[in-house]
């Protein structure tokens, strides 16, 4: 077999931001599939290279059909956002071989590594994720909600700084809503909470507030929400927006 599989990630959004691993695995494919925003953000189309966008929920019928193409003698890369291993292509890639045909657990599989929403998050606003920190995805389309909430309890119960992938859709209204109410049982009202959108990209928004103040409302699917540790803090700034950093003592505060 000659064919081989690359699932690489595009960062957040700014060409700097991927990585020359990734640019080069994308430039020397014969085949690009992803889901096709994250096609489109791919400006060089190299003579003879086919794209196949997809939806974004087709994950494994989309791993299935690159793994295909691999075996057939493609050069393919799977292209996610951000990370291909968070939350993304990578996990699905490897669920398709784990149930499929033997033969494709002997392809030449690469999993290029890229800057996920989180640090990306997390840099635009200062250092959040200083202290020990976890990551949860809000979206319930592949577990379920009371596995959400459960872990979400934990991680505060933890006080962790807790990074929120996926926190609402047109299709999930309130999730990110519930999640913040479960994290006030816990947490104290004045815990920092700052929502991110489009972090890397150029278009960057940030609102920093408070667990007590916090509006879900102002996320969408392009957000990630970082909520603080006990001992998360703000630098004001004057007019500009607050520093916030989680210190590498990590002595608990008290609530
Ligand atoms: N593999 C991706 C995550 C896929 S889940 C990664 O590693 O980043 C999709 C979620 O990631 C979005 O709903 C949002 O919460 C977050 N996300 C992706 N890109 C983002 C960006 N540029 N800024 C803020 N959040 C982002």
């Amino acid at each position: 077999m000659t064919g081989a599989l690359t699932v690489v990630g595009l960062g957040p959004g700014r060409a700097e931001l991927m990585t020359p691993a990734s640019a080069e695995a994308i430039a020397t494919a014969t085949d690009l599939i992803g889901y096709g925003p994250y096609l489109d953000r791919i400006a060089a189309r190299p003579a003879g290279q086919r794209r196949h966008p997809t939806d974004n929920r087709v994950e494994l019928e989309r791993a299935r059909h690159a793994l295909e193409l691999a075996v057939a003698g493609k050069r393919v890369a799977v292209v996610s956002g951000g990370d291909p291993g968070v939350f993304a292509m990578a996990a699905a890639i490897f669920e398709a071989i784990d149930h499929g045909p033997v033969e494709w657990r002997q392809l030449d599989i690469r999993i290029e590594p890229g800057i996920t929403a989180m640090l990306a998050a997390a840099a635009e606003v200062g250092a959040p994720l200083g202290g020990d920190f976890c990551a949860i995805s809000l979206s319930d389309n592949l577990k379920a909600w009371s596995t959400i909430e459960r872990r979400l309890q934990a991680a505060a119960a933890g006080d962790f700084v807790i990074a929120l992938y996926n926190p609402l859709s047109k299709a999930r209204p309130h999730q990110l809503g519930e999640a913040f109410d479960i994290l006030r049982r816990t947490k104290s009202p004045s815990t920092v909470v700052v929502m991110v959108r489009a972090a890397g990209s150029g278009e960057v928004r940030r609102v920093t507030t408070t667990l007590r103040d916090v509006d879900p409302d102002q996320a969408d699917m392009r957000t990630l929400v970082l909520i603080g540790s006990s001992t998360t803090r703000l630098i004001a700034r004057g007019a500009e927006a607050p520093w916030v950093y989680t210190p590498r003592r990590d002595v608990e505060v008290p609530s």
